[in-house]
């Protein structure tokens, strides 16, 4: 996912790729990527810095947080990135400068070419929810038992009903009498 600054139009570039899973290194036992990364977008240029405006498309294998289940979540988000030489950084580079919110996504480039993969890469990240779940209404495990609670109910909730610290309580009051 790479452009040459040099040949992006005046007026910019419309582009649809794709990426092998392979480039992004999006593979941890919770969290792996599952299928190709389509993006789709354009590309702007002033000067010398590029704005990227896009789509990501793709699936991740991830954990539900709930009845720790692998599936697959589908990725479908917005992505964007500002790319500004990495000489005009160091012009910039005098300490009174502060960042700005908006300059938090600046990316900096060396020589004649861009390079959307960790953008890219940080959308896909991003775009998980905090708390990751099969579904909505994920059941999750018994506490009891450990069995998975989507596949049926494991029997144990009768046994367990009462709070097994008055059973003591109960046994206690039985030996006084
Ligand atoms: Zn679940
Ligand atoms: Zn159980």
């Amino acid at each position: 996912m790479r452009f040459v600054v040099d040949e992006i139009p005046e007026d910019g570039l419309n582009f649809a790729g794709e990426s092998q899973k392979q480039d992004f290194a999006i593979d941890s036992a919770d969290c792996r990527l599952s299928a190709p990364v389509k993006v789709t977008g354009t590309l702007e240029k002033v000067a010398r810095e590029v704005f990227f405006q896009g789509r990501v498309e793709t699936r991740l294998k991830v954990t539900c947080c709930r009845c720790l289940e692998p599936f697959q979540f589908l990725v479908k988000s917005g992505v964007t990135a500002h790319f500004v030489p990495e000489s005009n950084h160091a012009q910039e580079d005098r300490p009174e400068i502060e960042l700005h919110a908006e300059d938090i996504d600046i990316e900096y480039y060396e020589g004649d070419a861009i390079d959307l993969a960790q953008a890219v890469h940080d959308q896909i990240l991003l775009s998980l929810p905090a708390s990751c779940l099969c579904r909505e209404d994920c059941r999750g495990l018994c506490p009891h038992c450990g069995a998975n609670l989507n596949q049926g109910d494991c029997g144990c909730r009768d046994e367990v009903s009462g709070d097994p610290r008055l059973d003591i309580l109960k046994t206690l009051k039985d030996k006084i009498k």
